[in-house]
């Protein structure tokens, strides 16, 4: 296993990718380090002395088991997936400005850049499971590799197209392309996320993405969880293409009373979020069996899509820290 675990850190090392979002071309600076969840704003907020949480597997246990992971907040969620310029032009409105509810150039971006990170991680999976396929070679037939690739080149190929789309909305200002419900919890709690995924079902169990079947086009919620002074906003964004397959959200998630909303939300964090962090102080608040059930969820959610919304487990991610 230590061996297989030692590969398996190799060839993901290596298998990652330096390349500008935005541009193949006209980028003035060299590729750097961006930071999905903002530094400046967010991730200093939620920091301890530097540090912010990640759930994470495990590097130094034999097994795949996810730990809550210690990280630098300098390095927490980058990735290299912008060049210097367009990570600090595109961005600065997000950057340089709190968020306001319906500034749709806001929102846009916000989406733009759960997008961009998404796309980057496709990208660097492609590599990855077709140097798994190649060190495999047939010796330990490992059985979802086809599977997985083949299902990672049919999701690149698909989302290109909204790289396309998302790139000259920007360019055109045509920031209406998303369509964002902004949820507004009044408190300060010590989590922030950035994510794209593919809902499978909505709440009362229809179906949103089929997600067995590799010919049909994904429909991706983009997903923001930001801390702000005495507030936290959930942005849930969606191409306005999609506008009626996302009716769930206002009418199933935003009808329910707060405290049921706090739980949906968390779930959908730790049942469909990867690119997620907690502030230190939260994960001290959260009893240790509450902790362990995190894990377990979140370990569910990296190995298959096995999480529904349909089944919300009684685990809330925003509780008051103000008290200590
Ligand atoms: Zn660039």
């Amino acid at each position: 296993m230590r061996d297989f675990k030692k590969i398996f850190n190799t060839i993901k090392r290596e298998s990652r990718i330096k390349e500008c979002f935005f541009s193949n071309d006209n980028c003035s600076s060299k590729i750097i380090k961006a930071h999905s969840i903002q530094n400046n704003r967010i991730l200093n907020q939620l920091a301890e002395n530097g540090r912010i949480l990640q759930l994470k597997f495990s590097d130094s246990n034999d097994q795949f088991l996810i730990i809550e992971e210690d990280v630098g907040r300098k390095i927490a969620t980058v990735s290299t997936n912008f060049c210097g310029f367009h990570d600090s032009t595109i961005f600065s409105p997000v950057e340089s400005r709190d968020y306001r509810k319906n500034n749709c150039e806001q929102e846009f971006l916000f989406a733009y850049r759960a997008f961009a990170k998404e796309y980057h991680v496709k990208r660097e999976s492609k590599n990855f499971y077709e140097a798994m396929r190649q060190f495999d070679n047939g010796k330990y037939d490992l059985p979802s590799i086809e599977y997985v690739l083949k299902a990672t080149n049919n999701t690149l190929k698909k989302i290109e197209k909204d790289k396309i789309g998302f790139n000259k909305a920007l360019i055109e200002s045509d920031f209406g392309i998303i369509r964002t419900h902004t949820i507004e919890f009044y408190g300060f709690y010590g989590v922030a996320a950035s994510s794209t995924f593919a809902i499978e079902y909505d709440l009362r169990g229809n179906e949103i993405n089929n997600l067995s079947d590799l010919d049909k086009d994904l429909k991706f919620v983009f997903l923001t969880v930001i801390p702000q002074k005495n507030r936290t906003f959930i942005l849930i964004s969606f191409l306005r293409k999609d506008k009626k397959l996302f009716s769930f959200i206002p009418n199933q998630i935003m009808k329910k009373s707060i405290k049921e909303q706090k739980l949906i939300i968390s779930n959908l964090l730790l049942s469909h979020v990867e690119n997620l962090v907690i502030s230190p102080k939260l994960w001290r608040k959260i009893l240790p069996e509450d902790q362990d059930k995190i894990k377990n969820m979140f370990q569910r959610n990296v190995y298959s899509s096995m999480n529904h919304l349909s089944n919300i487990k009684e685990i809330n991610l925003f509780i008051q820290m103000n008290e200590d």
